[in-house]
């Protein structure tokens, strides 16, 4: 069982159709990493290890999901271990990660399956294949999702996956670039193919830590958004603001 480095875990586009233009993440991608700093890939990383950390990661911030993974690693230190233990001891490990209950018996099922397709646990086998195919593997195992193969898949393997989060398809509907009607499940789908290769590993991270920062979901703070001049609904929600100012003040 290998350590996993710290998981951090993009003008308009049209409103109808699946997708939209790519000048808008073009443009928002610069604009990111100014705000935020240059984000550089991690080292190669376990696979499973990171499986298992985007299962833990989500409902959850970076820090509970970490100390969680941290957690578990140190009281079972093989997979093997994790998929044997009674579930109760999964879940008292993860506690810090929140939803323990869902998680736990989700996690050692995946393990579980992973050995029985492969006869052990571990996803090396995984470099041999290109990205569809990997892809397709992974969301084979029961448990495993598009979000969480992607992020095994651009995370752990450096492939030139876009995993999709509630943070970015959030964004990505405010900015006019993905329609409402696609699902989350479908998403990665209309958005991966917007990003260049090279940029989506930056873009996916980026966008997490912008929706975190200032695009969040009950309250976008988009008087500070630097990314307002690209963002309809921001500047829809500007509007508004500015227009009940010059009501207030007739
Ligand atoms: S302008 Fe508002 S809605 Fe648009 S990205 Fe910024 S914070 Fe989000």
């Amino acid at each position: 069982m290998r350590r996993r480095e710290n998981l951090q875990l993009p003008k308009p586009g049209p409103a109808g159709g699946t997708g939209g233009s790519a000048s808008p993440l073009r443009s928002v991608l610069p604009i990111l990493r100014r705000l935020y700093g240059p984000r550089r890939r991690p080292g190669r990383q376990d696979p499973v290890g990171v499986l298992v950390a985007t299962i833990l990661s989500q409902n959850t911030n970076d820090a509970n999901s970490s100390a969680g993974y941290e957690r578990l690693i140190r009281k079972m230190t093989t997979w093997d271990a994790v998929a044997d233990a009674p579930t109760g001891q999964v879940e008292r490990c993860i506690r810090v990660s929140g939803l323990a209950k869902t998680k736990a018996p989700r996690i050692q099922a995946t393990l579980r399956e992973i050995r029985r397709r492969r006869g052990r646990i571990e996803l090396d086998f995984l470099a041999e294949m290109d990205d569809g195919e990997a892809f397709r593997t992974l969301t084979a195992f029961k448990g495993v999702g598009p979000k969480t193969a992607l992020c095994t898949l651009l995370f752990a393997m450096g492939r030139a996956v876009f995993p999709v989060d509630t943070h970015i398809l959030r964004i990505a509907r405010r900015l006019g670039v993905l329609d409402e009607k696609v699902s989350f499940a479908m998403a990665h789908e209309v958005l991966g193919p917007l990003i260049q290769p090279r940029d989506r590993y930056a873009m996916h991270v980026l966008l997490i830590a912008h929706g975190r920062a200032v695009c969040k979901a009950a309250r976008p703070i988009c008087g500070q958004c630097r990314i307002l001049q690209l963002c309809p609904h921001g500047q829809r929600t500007m509007e508004g603001v500015w227009n009940k100012g010059q009501e207030d003040t007739n």
